[in-house]
């Protein structure tokens, strides 16, 4: 039996990983469950999947929690507070630990795990975009394995040689390309994607997902923030990893070889798919998700990304060159702007224009230890307020619309 903590669990992924548990009884024992303040949402899946442990990074709402479970709570150990989660993810009796809480929030958890040496499914991705050096050398000193969650790394480690471990550059790779659906607004003009609201940003034609990787999804800084996190990853430099517009996402990502070949990995968009593969692996099981039908898909097509529909893409990519601390200015500066933007008080096109200025203001250098991280991040997420309030201030006007095109 195999110990797994899911950090995370209330969310989109967190709630696919534990329906793939719950299929495999004989396999899987589900030691702790945590989120942040679903309190209501977690007590539910604790009557449900009976853990040992669970955790809330809201003291308030573990309180609550400790109250909503009445005859539960003698059998589950609930545990407040950031503490809490990180008490969480580095138990003794699991070996394995999903990552999956959203934002530069995960990364002190998802550090913990791996400085433990569990074995990490790594889901949150913002924790390797603010920290992939010091995240890949805490897998590397606690001896950690580390599985891609992210649909598209999860194939591009599908498609690698046998043997490949994480940060370490593959042989024979040419380069990578990532597949992106393009988004709710990949065929819509310039005009009508200024004039959307979150209700039109958060619907994805493809996936089921939480709020802020849909609008990351919408203005394509989900593939950015993808890029970077597939070069610490498979250890390759930006210009080796390529982003490929593919509005059917059923090839979820492809490994160019230098002899010409290239691989790819195939699939329903069922995120249950890459969940099962890390938590099998190297061996297979099944993920409750629907066989693909070739004739049924008929046509797959690919072509370029627009960078000037989205500019995030841009952004990212040249914060990926840049290195050091520029992708966590601009991940920061990202969280801030799409949470104003939900909040409707920022426009779509704000939220790049936003990380752009963050980017250029902030004084983010070379990446040293975990304090510079804090700092960078902290500094943008100050930027990225003061930009918000100015353009407010400004009256800039706020779209609340759903226009499409
Ligand atoms: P959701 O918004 O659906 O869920 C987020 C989870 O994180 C919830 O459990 C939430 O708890 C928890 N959380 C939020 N803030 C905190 C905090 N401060 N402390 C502790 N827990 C917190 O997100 P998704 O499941 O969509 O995404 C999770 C991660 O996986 C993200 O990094 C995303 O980029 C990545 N990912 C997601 C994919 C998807 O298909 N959804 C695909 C690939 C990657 P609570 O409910 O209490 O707020």
């Amino acid at each position: 039996m195999i110990g797994v903590v899911v950090l995370g669990s209330t969310g989109s992924i967190g709630e696919n990983t534990l329906d793939v548990l719950a299929r495999h009884p004989e396999r899987f024992r589900l030691i702790g469950i945590g989120a942040h303040r679903s309190a209501e949402k977690l007590a539910e899946q604790i009557r449900r999947h009976r853990p040992a442990y669970a955790a809330l990074g809201d003291a308030g709402a573990a309180r609550e929690l400790r109250a909503r479970l009445g005859e539960a709570a003698r059998t589950t150990r609930v545990l407040a507070g950031p503490e809490g989660l990180l008490e969480l993810a580095t138990l003794p009796e699991a070996e394995c630990v999903m990552a999956a809480i959203v934002g530069a929030a995960g990364l002190p958890s998802t550090l913990a795990a791996a400085r433990a040496g569990k074995r990490l499914l790594l889901a949150n991705k913002e924790s390797l975009v603010m920290s992939g050096p010091l995240l890949m050398e805490a897998v590397r000193a606690g001896g950690s394995v580390l599985l891609p969650i992210d649909s598209e790394h999860n194939a591009i480690f599908q498609c690698l040689p046998h043997g490949t471990r994480a940060g370490e550059a593959p042989s024979g790779v040419r380069r990578l390309l990532l597949t992106c659906s393009g988004g709710p607004f990949r065929d819509w003009s310039a005009e009508a994607i200024a004039a959307a609201g979150p209700e039109a940003a958060v619907a994805h034609p493809n996936w089921v997902m939480g709020r802020k990787i849909s609008v990351d999804s919408a203005t394509l800084m989900n593939k950015g923030l993808e890029l970077i996190e597939a070069c610490f990853l498979f250890g390759l430099t930006p210009d080796r990893v390529d982003i490929v517009i593919h509005p059917q996402s059923i090839v979820h990502s492809l490994v160019e070889y230098i002899d010409g070949s290239m691989l790819a990995q195939l699939g329903s968009h069922d995120m249950r798919t890459p969940i099962a593969h890390a938590l099998a692996w190297p061996e297979r099981m099944t993920s409750g998700v629907a066989f693909l039908d070739l004739i049924k898909t008929a046509r797959l097509d690919f072509r370029a990304p627009d960078p000037v529909r989205f500019p995030s893409l841009r952004l990212a990519q040249a914060a990926a060159r840049a290195g050091g601390l520029a992708p966590v200015a601009l991940n920061a500066a990202n969280e801030v702007a799409v949470h104003a933007f939900l909040e409707r008080r920022l426009n779509f096109p704000g939220i790049a224009s936003v990380i752009e200025e963050v980017i250029t203001r902030s004084t983010a250098g070379p990446i040293g230890g975990l304090d510079d991280v804090t700092a960078a991040d902290g500094e943008a997420r100050r930027l990225a307020h003061a930009c918000i309030e100015e353009r407010m201030h400004a009256g800039e006007k706020v779209s609340v619309g759903g226009a499409g095109a």
